[in-house]
């Protein structure tokens, strides 16, 4: 879709009608900190004096998702860059007075009442919501210094620094590359939890340090985090998986002791010893970051979920055989505790499929070389078989680092056509009943007995299928 305009202009604008209308505004947040660091903003967010009602009052498109707890959308008009209605010069009156915009046309703006939480009882949310007129006391409810910059974009692009007004010292602490809190560490993680998990992901994302303070903060109340809601926690890791820095971020997770506390399974990974003829590169934690390293940002939830979870199931069948150290049984318990995982994180029963197949097939690669043709196929049947692919290389990439099996397969897997793997059946149950078979369990097998022959390119017509169903369920 063309846009008329950028999401920045649109902010621009608002701050601009804000000012006219005679109330404080600033561009606030995530995306001060990245027009500075030279990243373009996921979006831009505006903070304000002005009440919500005197908002929804200024602005003629608004919504009101969130305005019990300070947050309006401004929606102004894509082809013009109009908030007031009927201002639209476009030939088809956009945003002519009534008219029913698509959503398409419009850019939409969030816009926050400065304000203070009152107390966080529960670590999840403040009981109450203050509006002030104080921007310096809306930024010091926000989590970290780098997150709690405000920019005047009326100033002039030219010089975005002098346009920014730093009430907490988050200009230096971006220039150092440093997460530290506003205010005092552990009261703002002891108000809300989640806090600790989002200070490891923007550690992670711009390769910062955590501030020291900052850390041990973590460390002490790291226990904490099990008050917050599953899905919350869920949704942080997710995007520390997915936005390229995975390592890293798992890094922080166990040096803060956040993972043991959200991932036990996962953290027991640390010290298990492999045998250094498959796994030169060490214990299995070290595998597993090894993995998490090759994540690209921007990869599927369930490739990164998979990679993390690939071996959880080895801590618990460490052995120390008489020849080496094994570990029987391990994709059978990771499978389950894969999906013991993925239920308390209410991850949808389609992607908790997807991970747990991750899991589970991991290691038939081995012996793709030595599969019936039919097995093979039946293999690259599994869904989303690239993700299986791509968890295969990541794996051999972080041991052996011998891709020939890897390149075996995704060789045979993309030079195979699909009616090769999904071949048309033969015959149906139809064709069985018309040979004087009675319908019943029986079928599946003779099915499946033809396919099988189908797949090895023994048989290929329908006279073949049925002599062979004959040849061996025999009539009575
Ligand atoms: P991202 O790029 O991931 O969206 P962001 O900094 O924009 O990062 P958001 O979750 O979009 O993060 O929140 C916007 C801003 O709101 C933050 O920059 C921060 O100032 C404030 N904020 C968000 N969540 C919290 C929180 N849990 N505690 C305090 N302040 C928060
Ligand atoms: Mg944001």
């Amino acid at each position: 879709m063309a846009r008329g305009m950028g999401q920045f202009e649109a902010a621009l604008g608002v701050v601009g009608e804000l000012r006219a209308a005679g109330y404080e505004a600033y561009l606030a947040g995530g995306c001060v900190r990245d027009l500075l660091l030279g990243r373009e903003p996921k979006d831009y967010d505006v903070a304000t004096s002005a009440t919500p009602e005197a908002v929804l009052g200024l602005f003629p498109r608004t919504f009101a998702v969130g305005a019990h707890f300070g947050v309006v959308l401004v929606a102004t008009c894509d082809p013009c860059g109009g908030a007031d209605a009927g201002t639209c010069g476009t030939a088809d009156g956009a945003c002519a007075p009534g008219a029913e915009l698509a959503e398409a046309a419009y850019v939409v703006t969030e816009v926050a009442t400065f304000r203070s939480d009152g107390a966080y009882s529960d670590g999840r949310h403040p009981d109450a919501v203050r509006y002030t007129t104080s921007a310096e006391e809306d930024v010091r409810r926000r989590d970290f210094t780098i997150n709690g910059l405000l920019l005047d974009p009326l100033q002039g692009a030219d010089d975005l620094r002098a346009a920014v007004i730093d009430h907490v010292g988050g200009l230096a602490d971006l220039d150092a590359g440093v997460v530290r809190a506003i205010g005092r560490a552990e009261e703002r993680f002891e108000e809300d939890h989640l806090r600790m998990l989002r200070g490891v992901r923007f550690a992670a994302r711009f390769g910062f340090e955590i501030e020291e303070g900052t850390a041990v903060a973590m460390c002490r109340l790291a226990g904490r985090i099990g008050a917050v809601s599953r899905e919350r926690v869920r949704d942080e890791l997710t995007k520390m998986l997915t936005e390229g820095r995975a390592r890293r971020a798992f890094e922080l997770l166990e040096e803060t002791g956040l993972l043991a506390e959200v991932l036990p399974e996962v953290a027991r990974m640390k010290g298990v010893e492999q045998p250094p003829q498959f796994h030169p590169e060490g214990d299995v934690w070290t595998h597993t970051l090894l993995l998490l390293d090759q994540l690209e940002a921007g990869c599927a939830l369930t490739l990164a979920w998979g990679a993390l979870l690939h071996d959880v199931g080895k801590p618990p069948t460490f052995r120390r055989g008489p020849d080496r150290i094994r570990f029987d049984g391990h994709v059978e318990v990771g499978v389950a505790m894969g999906a013991e995982i993925c239920r308390r994180f209410r991850f949808s029963n389609e992607e908790t499929r997807q991970i747990v197949a991750l899991i589970e097939n991991h290691m038939r690669f081995m012996d793709a070389g030595r599969m019936k043709a039919s097995t093979l196929k039946r293999f690259f049947r599994l869904p989303r078989f690239e993700e299986h692919l791509a968890l295969h290389r990541m794996d051999c990439l972080a041991g052996s680092g011998n891709l020939e099996n890897w390149e075996f397969v995704r060789e045979r897997y993309e030079s195979m056509p699909e009616e090769t793997v999904r071949p048309r059946p033969l015959i149906t149950g139809r064709e069985l009943i018309a040979a004087g078979y009675v319908p019943g369990a029986g079928f599946k097998e003779m099915l499946r007995t033809v396919e099988d022959a189908q797949l090895e390119g023994a048989i290929g017509t329908a006279e073949e299928a049925l002599r062979l169903v004959r040849e061996r369920f025999p009539l009575m």
